[in-house]
């Protein structure tokens, strides 16, 4: 969110905000910073070649399938929007590094060590990530889709993506329009839709094509029972969970596993927190309610023993693509936040000073 710099959130406000350079993201991981102010761009360029260690899983987080014309979709958030032909650039990329993609059961059922590990994920609930499965079956890539149960109740179209479209229809620029995100991003879900509806008509949330639409209830079942599928839970309304109370946080997440048990036949064990946002309560909640694995947007690269299967395996770390970024240079920057930024910095100074 743009309320906290450098902080990933999985909607709209982070494609116009972030810097993904690797010292913003080593940054993020807690760095110090004194180690990396003397980092120069040509020394982060080496360093991005360094190899990353292994025992470490790094979450991708996904969220709409963009179609196949070169021209942006006009219905979406378009930084969101990865084509088919992207997702295989980025696929091929991790597997070529000889990262092993693996499901949130295999996560769960304890991960061999001395691999590096990957992990696809896709947020909200759109339609078009069907478009995904036939790039997954090639490659047998497991896949997490987390869902918002209400907009596929309602057949309701993403909030984002309506600011998106009416900003863009009355000539506001990107840069206006993720402002506009980041301020309604601050409001409850239902004064967001209030606002939205006021200002821009009930039909503003109304889908106009297979791109901007979320799932079906019949669709998503159909998506369930994918061998290479796993749903998980997004909350019913995709509430912001901080600063949300125990009880609040409670229903948002109940609510959205029945209706997600009705449509699917199966209770989801897996939880990504919308735009990132959690708390110790959530935590708490997501505990006691038996959940397994929970995702945030957190730039962290997730260690097996210290994460994954220690203190946060219900807010593990997860790297958001964005369209308009290099999508190379983003995969890169996500292996190399595996490297602690100390011993970063040294193999980087020491890569500098060798290619001088
Ligand atoms: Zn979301």
């Amino acid at each position: 969110m743009f309320a906290q710099p450098g902080k990933v959130g999985d909607l709209g406000s982070a494609p116009f905000s972030i810097t993904l350079d690797p010292i913003t993201i080593i940054m993020n991981n807690g760095a110090k910073k004194i180690v990396l102010v003397g980092l120069s761009n040509a020394v982060a360029r080496v360093a991005s070649q360094l190899e990353p260690g292994r025992d470490h899983l790094l979450s991708l987080a996904f969220h709409s399938v963009a179609g196949e014309s070169s021209e942006k979709d006009s219905s979406v958030l378009p930084a969101l929007a990865l084509r088919a032909d992207n997702y295989r650039t980025i696929l091929e990329h991790f597997l070529e590094k000889e990262y092993t993609f693996v499901s949130s059961g295999d996560i769960w059922s304890g991960l061999p060590r001395g691999k590096r590990y990957a992990h696809v994920t896709f947020d909200d609930g759109y339609y078009n990530n069907v478009d995904i499965l036939s790039l997954l079956e090639e490659y047998d890539i497991p896949a997490e889709i987390f869902v918002t149960t209400s907009n596929i109740r309602k057949n309701q179209k993403y909030w984002w993506d309506v600011v998106y479209v009416q900003m863009r229809r009355v000539g506001k620029n990107d840069s206006e329009i993720a402002d506009m995100i980041a301020n309604l991003k601050r409001l409850s879900y239902q004064k967001i839709e209030e606002y939205l509806s006021q200002n821009f008509g009930k039909n503003a949330f109304v889908p106009v094509s297979d791109q901007d639409r979320p799932l079906t209830p019949s669709e998503l079942r159909s998506l369930a029972k994918e061998r290479l599928i796993s749903i998980g839970n997004h909350t019913r309304d995709h509430m912001l969970l901080a600063g949300c109370s125990a009880q609040v946080v409670e229903e948002q997440i109940t609510t959205a596993q029945e209706e997600i048990k009705e449509m699917t036949g199966k209770m989801p064990v897996i939880f990504a927190y919308p735009n990132g946002s959690y708390s110790d309560t959530a935590i708490q909640v997501l505990d006691q309610l038996g959940f397994e694995l929970g995702f945030s947007s957190d730039l962290r690269v997730n260690h097996l023993s210290r994460d994954v299967e220690g203190k946060n395996r219900l807010a593990l770390g997860r790297f958001s693509f964005f369209s308009t970024f290099d999508l190379l240079t983003q995969c890169a920057n996500f292996r190399l936040a595996s490297i602690s930024p100390i011993v970063l910095a040294k193999r980087a100074q020491r890569a500098f000073a060798r290619s001088y």
